[in-house]
Protein backbone atom coordinates (compact mmCIF):
# COMPACT_ATOMS: atom_id res chain seq x y z
CA UNK A 1 0.00 0.00 0.00
CA UNK A 2 1.66 3.54 -0.88
CA UNK A 3 2.57 5.47 1.86
CA UNK A 4 1.25 8.76 3.04
CA UNK A 5 3.92 11.39 3.83
CA UNK A 6 3.82 14.68 5.92
CA UNK A 7 5.53 17.95 5.26
CA UNK A 8 9.09 17.72 6.65
CA UNK A 9 11.64 19.60 7.18
CA UNK A 10 15.09 19.37 5.84
CA UNK A 11 16.59 17.24 8.45
CA UNK A 12 15.73 13.21 8.97
CA UNK A 13 14.56 11.17 6.00
CA UNK A 14 13.88 12.20 2.68
CA UNK A 15 10.32 12.52 2.14
CA UNK A 16 10.07 13.77 -1.38
CA UNK A 17 6.63 12.70 -3.13
CA UNK A 18 6.32 10.48 -5.81
CA UNK A 19 3.92 8.82 -7.44
CA UNK A 20 3.65 5.59 -4.81
CA UNK A 21 4.36 7.98 -1.75
CA UNK A 22 1.74 10.64 -1.77
CA UNK A 23 2.46 14.43 -0.16
CA UNK A 24 -0.12 15.38 1.87
CA UNK A 25 -1.12 19.20 1.37
CA UNK A 26 -3.41 21.56 2.49
CA UNK A 27 -5.70 21.16 -0.97
CA UNK A 28 -5.28 17.46 -0.39
CA UNK A 29 -2.82 14.88 -1.37
CA UNK A 30 0.14 15.36 -3.87
CA UNK A 31 1.65 12.98 -6.01
CA UNK A 32 4.45 13.85 -8.33
CA UNK A 33 5.08 11.73 -11.61
CA UNK A 34 8.94 11.50 -12.98
CA UNK A 35 9.49 12.23 -16.69
CA UNK A 36 13.27 11.26 -16.92
CA UNK A 37 14.05 13.58 -20.03
CA UNK A 38 10.73 15.23 -19.67
CA UNK A 39 9.36 13.08 -22.35
CA UNK A 40 5.34 12.08 -22.83
CA UNK A 41 3.90 10.10 -25.59
CA UNK A 42 0.57 11.91 -26.72
CA UNK A 43 -1.33 8.63 -24.91
CA UNK A 44 0.35 9.06 -21.72
CA UNK A 45 -0.14 12.79 -21.82
CA UNK A 46 -4.21 12.13 -22.58
CA UNK A 47 -4.33 9.96 -19.68
CA UNK A 48 -2.55 11.70 -17.15
CA UNK A 49 -4.79 14.99 -18.36
CA UNK A 50 -8.07 12.11 -17.54
CA UNK A 51 -6.65 11.29 -14.21
CA UNK A 52 -5.66 15.44 -13.85
CA UNK A 53 -9.90 15.60 -14.32
CA UNK A 54 -10.89 12.53 -12.29
CA UNK A 55 -8.63 12.25 -9.06
CA UNK A 56 -7.08 15.60 -8.87
CA UNK A 57 -7.33 19.05 -9.67
CA UNK A 58 -7.73 19.76 -13.19
CA UNK A 59 -4.18 20.44 -13.56
CA UNK A 60 -1.11 19.13 -14.18
CA UNK A 61 1.84 21.13 -12.74
CA UNK A 62 5.21 21.85 -14.18
CA UNK A 63 8.30 21.41 -11.95
CA UNK A 64 11.96 22.70 -11.88
CA UNK A 65 12.77 18.99 -12.67
CA UNK A 66 10.78 18.75 -15.71
CA UNK A 67 8.37 16.12 -13.67
CA UNK A 68 4.78 16.96 -13.31
CA UNK A 69 2.71 16.63 -10.13
CA UNK A 70 -1.20 16.21 -9.64
CA UNK A 71 -2.76 17.52 -6.59
CA UNK A 72 -5.97 18.31 -4.46
CA UNK A 73 -5.84 14.28 -4.68
CA UNK A 74 -9.02 13.50 -2.45
CA UNK A 75 -7.94 10.32 -0.57
CA UNK A 76 -6.22 7.09 -0.93
CA UNK A 77 -8.13 5.51 -2.80
CA UNK A 78 -7.70 7.84 -5.83
CA UNK A 79 -3.63 7.82 -5.26
CA UNK A 80 -4.11 3.83 -6.02
CA UNK A 81 -6.21 5.19 -9.00
CA UNK A 82 -3.78 6.89 -9.97
CA UNK A 83 -0.46 4.69 -10.03
CA UNK A 84 -2.53 2.52 -11.57
CA UNK A 85 -2.90 4.50 -14.41
CA UNK A 86 0.95 5.50 -14.07
CA UNK A 87 1.71 1.65 -14.47
CA UNK A 88 -0.74 0.71 -17.28
CA UNK A 89 0.99 3.76 -19.23
CA UNK A 90 4.54 3.01 -18.54
CA UNK A 91 5.22 5.80 -16.92
CA UNK A 92 5.98 3.96 -13.44
CA UNK A 93 8.25 1.37 -14.45
CA UNK A 94 9.70 1.10 -10.92
CA UNK A 95 8.31 1.66 -7.97
CA UNK A 96 11.58 1.05 -5.54
CA UNK A 97 13.13 3.54 -7.99
CA UNK A 98 10.32 5.85 -8.64
CA UNK A 99 11.23 9.00 -6.59
CA UNK A 100 14.88 8.84 -7.67
CA UNK A 101 13.95 9.00 -11.48
CA UNK A 102 15.35 12.57 -11.85
CA UNK A 103 16.69 12.75 -15.19
CA UNK A 104 17.00 16.03 -17.03
CA UNK A 105 18.11 16.60 -20.40
CA UNK A 106 18.49 19.27 -22.71
CA UNK A 107 15.00 19.26 -24.39
CA UNK A 108 15.92 20.24 -27.64
CA UNK A 109 18.44 17.31 -28.41
CA UNK A 110 17.58 15.72 -31.19
CA UNK A 111 14.83 18.48 -32.09
CA UNK A 112 16.45 21.12 -33.38
CA UNK A 113 19.41 20.20 -35.67
CA UNK A 114 21.91 22.09 -33.71
CA UNK A 115 24.45 19.65 -34.62
CA UNK A 116 24.90 18.25 -31.17
CA UNK A 117 24.98 14.99 -30.07
CA UNK A 118 21.36 13.51 -29.93
CA UNK A 119 21.33 12.40 -25.85
CA UNK A 120 17.80 11.21 -25.64
CA UNK A 121 19.33 7.14 -26.08
CA UNK A 122 21.22 8.35 -23.44
CA UNK A 123 18.77 9.29 -21.12
CA UNK A 124 17.10 5.97 -21.44
CA UNK A 125 19.83 3.85 -21.19
CA UNK A 126 20.93 6.00 -17.85
CA UNK A 127 17.36 5.33 -16.48
CA UNK A 128 17.38 1.53 -17.01
CA UNK A 129 20.72 1.51 -15.33
CA UNK A 130 19.48 3.57 -12.33
CA UNK A 131 16.63 1.41 -12.22
CA UNK A 132 18.63 -2.22 -12.30
CA UNK A 133 20.85 -1.32 -9.35
CA UNK A 134 19.01 -1.66 -6.35
CA UNK A 135 21.50 -0.01 -4.46
CA UNK A 136 20.37 3.35 -6.16
CA UNK A 137 17.06 2.83 -4.50
CA UNK A 138 18.09 4.78 -1.31
CA UNK A 139 18.64 7.89 -3.47
CA UNK A 140 17.02 10.51 -2.39
CA UNK A 141 14.47 12.27 -4.38
CA UNK A 142 16.30 15.42 -4.65
CA UNK A 143 19.40 13.83 -6.01
CA UNK A 144 19.52 15.01 -9.66
CA UNK A 145 20.84 13.59 -12.87
CA UNK A 146 21.30 15.82 -16.33
CA UNK A 147 22.35 14.75 -19.68
CA UNK A 148 23.75 17.88 -21.76
CA UNK A 149 23.97 17.76 -25.04
CA UNK A 150 26.67 20.49 -24.65
CA UNK A 151 24.13 23.06 -24.95
CA UNK A 152 24.59 23.73 -21.59
CA UNK A 153 21.44 24.25 -20.53
CA UNK A 154 20.98 21.53 -17.95
CA UNK A 155 24.52 21.88 -16.69
CA UNK A 156 23.31 25.10 -15.29
CA UNK A 157 20.89 23.33 -13.26
CA UNK A 158 23.43 22.58 -10.62
CA UNK A 159 22.77 18.67 -11.17
CA UNK A 160 24.27 16.28 -8.34
CA UNK A 161 25.91 14.52 -11.84
CA UNK A 162 25.77 16.22 -15.08
CA UNK A 163 27.15 14.51 -18.38
CA UNK A 164 27.98 16.77 -21.11
CA UNK A 165 28.01 14.77 -24.47
CA UNK A 166 29.85 17.23 -26.13
CA UNK A 167 33.12 16.61 -24.40
CA UNK A 168 32.41 13.34 -22.25
CA UNK A 169 33.14 15.31 -19.07
CA UNK A 170 31.45 14.37 -15.82
CA UNK A 171 30.31 17.03 -13.74
CA UNK A 172 30.01 16.43 -10.18
CA UNK A 173 27.87 18.84 -7.99
CA UNK A 174 28.16 21.22 -10.86
CA UNK A 175 32.03 21.04 -11.01
CA UNK A 176 34.36 19.55 -13.88
CA UNK A 177 36.33 17.39 -11.59
CA UNK A 178 38.75 15.95 -14.62
CA UNK A 179 35.76 12.56 -15.42
CA UNK A 180 35.38 11.44 -18.74
CA UNK A 181 33.22 8.68 -19.93
CA UNK A 182 31.86 8.77 -23.75
CA UNK A 183 28.50 7.67 -24.78
CA UNK A 184 28.60 3.53 -24.16
CA UNK A 185 30.24 4.35 -20.85
CA UNK A 186 27.92 7.02 -19.40
CA UNK A 187 25.23 4.87 -17.84
CA UNK A 188 27.55 2.67 -15.59
CA UNK A 189 29.76 5.65 -15.11
CA UNK A 190 26.86 7.23 -12.90
CA UNK A 191 25.62 4.22 -11.04
CA UNK A 192 28.98 4.06 -9.92
CA UNK A 193 29.40 7.57 -9.38
CA UNK A 194 25.84 7.48 -7.36
CA UNK A 195 26.86 4.61 -5.48
CA UNK A 196 30.34 6.00 -4.47
CA UNK A 197 28.34 9.25 -3.27
CA UNK A 198 25.80 6.18 -1.13
CA UNK A 199 28.97 4.84 0.59
CA UNK A 200 30.39 8.37 1.27
CA UNK A 201 27.60 9.13 3.49
CA UNK A 202 27.54 6.20 5.03
CA UNK A 203 23.94 5.77 6.16
CA UNK A 204 23.74 9.54 6.86
CA UNK A 205 19.76 9.88 5.11
CA UNK A 206 19.67 14.04 5.82
CA UNK A 207 22.64 13.86 3.57
CA UNK A 208 20.54 14.14 0.22
CA UNK A 209 22.92 15.93 -2.35
CA UNK A 210 26.30 15.42 -3.43
CA UNK A 211 27.28 19.36 -2.49
CA UNK A 212 26.14 18.57 1.06
CA UNK A 213 29.36 16.70 1.86
CA UNK A 214 32.18 18.89 0.65
CA UNK A 215 34.38 15.52 0.50
CA UNK A 216 32.14 13.70 -1.65
CA UNK A 217 33.32 14.63 -5.01
CA UNK A 218 37.02 13.23 -4.24
CA UNK A 219 35.18 9.97 -3.54
CA UNK A 220 33.04 10.08 -6.70
CA UNK A 221 36.49 10.81 -8.43
CA UNK A 222 38.27 7.89 -7.08
CA UNK A 223 35.75 5.69 -7.51
CA UNK A 224 35.95 5.99 -11.32
CA UNK A 225 39.32 5.86 -11.39
CA UNK A 226 39.95 9.35 -12.22
CA UNK A 227 40.62 12.48 -12.96
CA UNK A 228 41.34 11.54 -16.77
CA UNK A 229 41.74 14.92 -17.94
CA UNK A 230 42.26 18.73 -16.99
CA UNK A 231 39.31 20.28 -15.51
CA UNK A 232 37.82 23.00 -18.15
CA UNK A 233 34.90 25.67 -17.57
CA UNK A 234 31.73 23.89 -18.44
CA UNK A 235 29.68 25.62 -20.86
CA UNK A 236 26.46 27.39 -18.90
CA UNK A 237 23.06 28.06 -21.24
CA UNK A 238 19.85 29.03 -20.54
CA UNK A 239 16.29 28.22 -21.40
CA UNK A 240 15.39 27.68 -24.97
CA UNK A 241 12.78 30.36 -25.67
CA UNK A 242 9.07 30.05 -26.18
CA UNK A 243 7.70 30.07 -29.59
CA UNK A 244 8.28 28.41 -33.11
CA UNK A 245 10.85 26.79 -34.27
CA UNK A 246 11.98 26.51 -37.99
CA UNK A 247 13.11 23.08 -37.39
CA UNK A 248 8.96 22.44 -36.71
CA UNK A 249 8.40 22.16 -33.44
CA UNK A 250 6.80 25.24 -31.24
CA UNK A 251 7.70 25.97 -27.84
CA UNK A 252 4.87 26.96 -25.16
CA UNK A 253 4.89 28.11 -21.78
CA UNK A 254 1.98 26.67 -19.15
CA UNK A 255 0.75 30.01 -17.07
CA UNK A 256 2.79 29.94 -13.73
CA UNK A 257 3.97 26.24 -14.63
CA UNK A 258 -0.29 25.07 -14.67
CA UNK A 259 -1.21 22.65 -17.25
CA UNK A 260 -4.65 22.78 -17.40
CA UNK A 261 -6.70 19.33 -18.38
CA UNK A 262 -7.94 21.13 -21.35
CA UNK A 263 -4.47 22.41 -22.56
CA UNK A 264 -2.57 19.03 -22.53
CA UNK A 265 -5.68 17.57 -24.21
CA UNK A 266 -5.11 20.42 -26.79
CA UNK A 267 -1.09 19.52 -27.24
CA UNK A 268 -2.34 15.99 -27.42
CA UNK A 269 -4.01 16.69 -30.86
CA UNK A 270 -1.61 19.06 -32.51
CA UNK A 271 1.16 15.73 -31.93
CA UNK A 272 2.09 12.54 -33.05
CA UNK A 273 4.82 13.37 -29.93
CA UNK A 274 6.43 12.61 -28.17
CA UNK A 275 5.70 15.92 -25.98
CA UNK A 276 8.91 16.98 -24.09
CA UNK A 277 8.07 19.04 -20.77
CA UNK A 278 10.92 21.54 -20.04
CA UNK A 279 12.88 22.47 -16.33
CA UNK A 280 11.48 25.97 -17.63
CA UNK A 281 7.91 24.75 -17.47
CA UNK A 282 7.70 24.73 -21.15
CA UNK A 283 6.62 22.27 -23.30
CA UNK A 284 7.74 21.29 -26.70
CA UNK A 285 5.82 20.45 -28.95
CA UNK A 286 6.64 19.17 -32.78
CA UNK A 287 3.91 20.38 -34.99
CA UNK A 288 4.36 22.57 -37.63
CA UNK A 289 4.16 25.74 -35.91
CA UNK A 290 1.51 27.40 -38.85
CA UNK A 291 -1.32 24.94 -37.04
CA UNK A 292 0.19 24.45 -33.59
CA UNK A 293 0.50 28.07 -32.62
CA UNK A 294 -3.04 29.42 -32.68
CA UNK A 295 -3.99 26.51 -31.47
CA UNK A 296 -1.48 26.78 -28.26
CA UNK A 297 -2.59 30.34 -28.50
CA UNK A 298 -6.57 29.63 -28.35
CA UNK A 299 -5.64 27.15 -25.67
CA UNK A 300 -4.36 29.47 -23.53
CA UNK A 301 -0.67 28.70 -23.63
CA UNK A 302 1.90 31.47 -24.36
CA UNK A 303 4.14 31.20 -27.52
CA UNK A 304 5.04 34.94 -27.68
CA UNK A 305 8.92 35.58 -26.03
CA UNK A 306 7.73 38.86 -25.05
CA UNK A 307 4.36 37.74 -22.96
CA UNK A 308 5.03 38.96 -19.34
CA UNK A 309 4.08 35.22 -18.20
CA UNK A 310 7.38 34.04 -20.02
CA UNK A 311 9.96 33.14 -17.38
CA UNK A 312 7.20 33.45 -14.31
CA UNK A 313 6.97 30.77 -11.71
CA UNK A 314 5.19 30.63 -8.19
CA UNK A 315 4.56 27.76 -5.29
CA UNK A 316 1.33 26.45 -4.45
CA UNK A 317 0.96 29.53 -1.87
CA UNK A 318 -2.72 29.83 -0.50
CA UNK A 319 -4.95 27.29 -0.25
CA UNK A 320 -3.04 24.73 -1.71
CA UNK A 321 -0.13 25.32 0.99
CA UNK A 322 -0.67 25.55 4.81
CA UNK A 323 2.30 27.80 5.10
CA UNK A 324 1.56 30.07 2.38
CA UNK A 325 0.90 33.96 3.80
CA UNK A 326 -0.98 34.49 0.79
CA UNK A 327 -2.75 33.26 -2.53
CA UNK A 328 0.31 34.02 -4.68
CA UNK A 329 -0.96 32.19 -8.25
CA UNK A 330 -3.75 35.21 -7.60
CA UNK A 331 -1.35 38.15 -6.81
CA UNK A 332 0.94 36.73 -9.75
CA UNK A 333 -1.72 36.47 -12.51
CA UNK A 334 -2.91 40.11 -10.90
CA UNK A 335 0.31 41.53 -11.37
CA UNK A 336 1.00 40.20 -14.56
CA UNK A 337 -2.33 41.55 -16.04
CA UNK A 338 -0.66 45.18 -15.28
CA UNK A 339 2.68 43.78 -16.01
CA UNK A 340 3.25 44.52 -19.86
CA UNK A 341 2.86 48.02 -19.15
CA UNK A 342 4.81 48.37 -16.47
CA UNK A 343 7.52 46.29 -18.44
CA UNK A 344 6.94 48.51 -21.60
CA UNK A 345 8.44 51.35 -19.03
CA UNK A 346 11.77 49.57 -17.76
CA UNK A 347 14.68 50.34 -19.47
CA UNK A 348 15.52 46.71 -20.41
CA UNK A 349 13.69 44.98 -22.87
CA UNK A 350 11.59 41.46 -22.06
CA UNK A 351 13.79 39.18 -23.53
CA UNK A 352 16.55 40.36 -20.44
CA UNK A 353 14.29 40.01 -17.58
CA UNK A 354 15.21 37.74 -15.24
CA UNK A 355 12.71 34.90 -13.95
CA UNK A 356 10.42 35.72 -11.79
CA UNK A 357 9.46 33.81 -8.57
CA UNK A 358 6.38 34.14 -6.32
CA UNK A 359 6.75 32.45 -3.07
CA UNK A 360 4.38 31.89 -0.27
CA UNK A 361 6.81 31.89 2.36
CA UNK A 362 10.54 32.12 3.11
CA UNK A 363 11.33 28.61 1.75
CA UNK A 364 10.69 29.39 -1.64
CA UNK A 365 9.33 26.33 -2.55
CA UNK A 366 10.00 25.41 -6.53
CA UNK A 367 12.15 28.96 -7.07
CA UNK A 368 14.38 28.32 -10.44
CA UNK A 369 18.32 27.96 -9.98
CA UNK A 370 20.98 30.75 -10.94
CA UNK A 371 19.67 34.62 -10.62
CA UNK A 372 15.84 35.14 -10.26
CA UNK A 373 13.87 38.06 -9.04
CA UNK A 374 11.71 36.68 -6.14
CA UNK A 375 8.39 38.19 -4.62
CA UNK A 376 7.76 36.68 -1.05
CA UNK A 377 4.68 37.21 0.67
CA UNK A 378 5.04 38.84 4.12
CA UNK A 379 1.56 38.56 5.39
CA UNK A 380 1.17 42.05 4.86
CA UNK A 381 2.58 42.07 1.21
CA UNK A 382 5.49 40.91 -0.68
CA UNK A 383 8.87 41.39 -0.44
CA UNK A 384 10.78 41.85 -3.50
CA UNK A 385 14.22 41.11 -4.17
CA UNK A 386 16.39 41.42 -7.33
CA UNK A 387 19.75 42.52 -8.79
CA UNK A 388 19.05 46.23 -7.70
CA UNK A 389 17.41 47.46 -4.61
CA UNK A 390 15.30 50.31 -6.13
CA UNK A 391 11.98 48.69 -6.07
CA UNK A 392 8.89 50.95 -5.86
CA UNK A 393 5.45 52.14 -6.93
CA UNK A 394 2.66 49.33 -6.92
CA UNK A 395 3.53 45.63 -6.77
CA UNK A 396 3.33 44.43 -10.25
CA UNK A 397 5.86 47.55 -10.84
CA UNK A 398 7.95 46.14 -8.14
CA UNK A 399 8.71 43.26 -9.71
CA UNK A 400 9.55 44.64 -12.92
CA UNK A 401 11.62 46.48 -11.89
CA UNK A 402 13.56 43.42 -9.95
CA UNK A 403 13.53 41.51 -13.36
CA UNK A 404 15.80 44.03 -14.59
CA UNK A 405 19.46 42.00 -14.86
CA UNK A 406 21.92 44.62 -13.14
S1 LIG B 1 7.24 28.46 -0.46
FE1 LIG B 1 5.09 28.16 -0.97
S2 LIG B 1 4.78 25.96 -1.18
FE2 LIG B 1 6.74 26.27 -0.12
S3 LIG B 1 6.21 26.13 2.07
FE3 LIG B 1 6.12 28.32 1.50
S4 LIG B 1 4.00 28.70 0.92
FE4 LIG B 1 4.30 26.48 0.94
Amino acid sequence: MPAVSSPSGRSGADRCPGALRAHQAADGLLVRVRLPGGRLSTSQLRRLAATARGDADGTLELTSRANVQLRGIPDQQAVDRIAAVLVDSGLLPSASHETVRNIVASPLSGLDHSGRPDVRPVVVRVDEALCACPELADLSGRFLIAVDDGRGDVAALGADLCWLAETGALLVAGRDVGLRADADQVAATIVTAARAFLRHRAGRRDVWRVADLPEAPAAVVAALGGPHAEPVDPPRGGPPPVGPHPAGFVIAAAPLGRLTAAQAEAVATLTDGPVVVTPWRTVVVVAAPEAAVPALVGAGLVVDPASPWVGVTACAGRPGCASALADVRADATAALADATAALASAASPVADALPLHWAGCDRCCGRPSGPAALAVATGAGYRVAGPREDHHGPLSERVAQARRPR
